[in-house]
């Protein structure tokens, strides 16, 4: 498997620090709103990554951030009169529900800065003692850039054009800077913010550093991938490899994985642009596995336009796989018994080579642009191939093939568990009626199509109640 490192700017080969075991921190939003369907970007593409390398066999330890502590939280908690946590709180509970919408797994971890602060606070003072941070008059604690020979290492920035284009965006405060690339590990408390006990002073964390001390706290001093958006280069990655090699005397994060940004109009989405949509606005207009599968459509180091008429084709094109596969069940439950003749073997054979395209589009540094393509042309396979005439085991290895390839990204082709619940009482309604006109084998046929389905059915004297298994 080839991943694109922002590190070497090469595809190189994947190779973890211990075999069988992928370590991969993601960096997590800054929750003081709904997401927007920017954010939504990096969660469903590196999701993606992560189930393709779980199905290949690697076991994941997943973690993201969310950060629960910052100048926009407290500014809305302000407005509000309520407490700072209780935003963020509020926050994390509807980017999770957008998440289970967009089928992203939960992180085997979800850390967050507030309650990281202590392991903050005790690598802010390593790095003052290793001579990496220093403590301004007012309490400010800065990590000297200078002071580490590799910073600039990952954007591939010209350090000295860099200090020149700083210089002039300094603040008031920031005077007491010995270099102006220089940056905050942890700032004094101001009027009305959340505030921490420190050897230096009242006051909270600079934004880098959670990702440096989660990402120890609960990968380790070394991990296999580093992720985020593009935007996140420079400055927070390449401070976070400041911080956390200056701390740890070790090289951080093997591969730096980026996704390029989701654009509107070429511009890229953003909350302070105003160009944006919410995973909650579009929720309301479309089944959320369609922004997902419209967002996979694409590299992930692509940019990616957001339309309606690419949301319509998204749902068309993810109709087209549910459709199949539903095409499938509806033939397997007529289907004779039996293993599959010989002609379905060699086609079963000519499936699975659809399962290597896949394979391949995947290993190429995680392109689901063209997996995508290779579950496309299983499905035209199915669909030409796939008849009453098929073997239960033939349509079963056909349904399965695609439901697995759909499901490494994170797609649910098989809505069967997902009858809704107006086909559901219409599926009833069809037994009751069966039953009056004495059509016992409709009717039975009938409980056994929901007993597939997951619905129990109760006969009771109000009449029958039905629930999911
Ligand atoms: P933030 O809450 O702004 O820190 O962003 C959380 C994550 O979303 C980061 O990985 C960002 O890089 C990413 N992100 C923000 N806006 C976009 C966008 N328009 N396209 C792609 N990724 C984005
Ligand atoms: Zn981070």
């Amino acid at each position: 498997m080839k991943v694109y490192n922002t590190l070497s700017k090469r595809k190189e080969e994947f190779v973890p620090l211990k075999d069988g075991e992928v370590s991969m921190y993601v960096c997590g939003p800054t929750v003081y709103n709904l997401i927007h369907i920017g954010n939504a970007r990096p969660m469903i593409v590196f999701d993606t990554a992560r189930r393709y390398m779980e199905h290949k066999g690697y076991r994941v330890n997943y973690v993201s951030n969310f950060t629960d502590v910052d100048d926009k939280i407290i500014k809305k908690a302000n407005e509000e009169g309520v407490d700072a946590s209780v935003i963020s709180e509020r926050y994390i509970e509807e980017c999770k529900k957008d998440m289970k919408g967009l089928n992203v797994k939960p992180a085997t971890v979800h850390p967050k800065a507030t309650e990281e602060i202590g392991g903050m606070i005790e690598m802010i003072q390593t790095l003052i003692d290793k001579g990496h941070a220093y403590v301004a008059e007012d309490g400010t604690v800065y990590f000297s850039t200078r002071s580490f020979k590799d910073y600039g290492k990952l954007s591939h920035k010209n350090l000295d054009d860099l200090r020149s284009g700083a210089r002039s965006l300094l603040v008031s405060g920031e005077d007491q800077k010995q270099d102006p690339l220089d940056f905050v590990l942890w700032k004094p408390k101001k009027e009305g913010e959340p505030y921490w006990e420190s050897p230096w002073c009242q006051g909270r964390p600079g934004w880098h550093i959670e990702c440096s001390v989660m990402s120890r706290k609960y990968l380790g001093e070394q991990i296999d991938i580093h992720a985020g958006g593009e935007d996140l280069i420079f400055p927070h990655h390449e401070n976070e490899i400041a911080q956390s090699e200056a701390a740890n005397d070790k090289e951080f994060a093997k591969y730096w994985l980026h996704n390029a940004f989701l654009n509107i109009d070429n511009h890229k989405m953003s909350k302070s642009a105003g160009n944006f949509f919410t995973v909650r606005d579009i929720s309301e207009k479309y089944d959320l596995q369609v922004l997902r599968f419209f967002m996979l459509s694409a590299h992930y180091r692509s940019p990616l336009n957001f339309s309606a008429e690419l949301m319509e084709a998204a749902k068309n094109s993810l109709e087209r796989i549910t459709g199949c596969v539903g095409n499938l069940n509806f033939l397997l439950e007529r289907a004779a018994d039996g293993g599959m003749t010989e002609e379905e073997q060699e086609d079963a054979k000519q499936a699975e080579t659809y399962t290597a395209q896949f394979d391949e589009a995947m290993d190429d540094d995680f392109n689901t642009a063209d997996a995508i393509a290779a579950i496309f042309d299983l499905v035209k396979f199915a669909n030409t191939h796939a008849s009453e005439r098929s073997t239960r085991a033939f349509l079963t290895a056909l349904r399965d093939e695609i439901v697995t390839l759909a499901d490494i990204c994170g797609l649910i082709a098989d809505r069967k568990e997902e009858l809704l619940d107006a086909d559901v009482e219409a599926l009833i309604q069809e037994r009751q009626d069966a039953r009056k006109a004495k059509n016992f084998a409709r009717a039975d046929e009938i409980r056994d199509i929901l007993a597939a389905r997951g619905i129990i059915l109760e006969d009771t004297r109000e009449g029958v109640k039905w629930k999911r298994a």
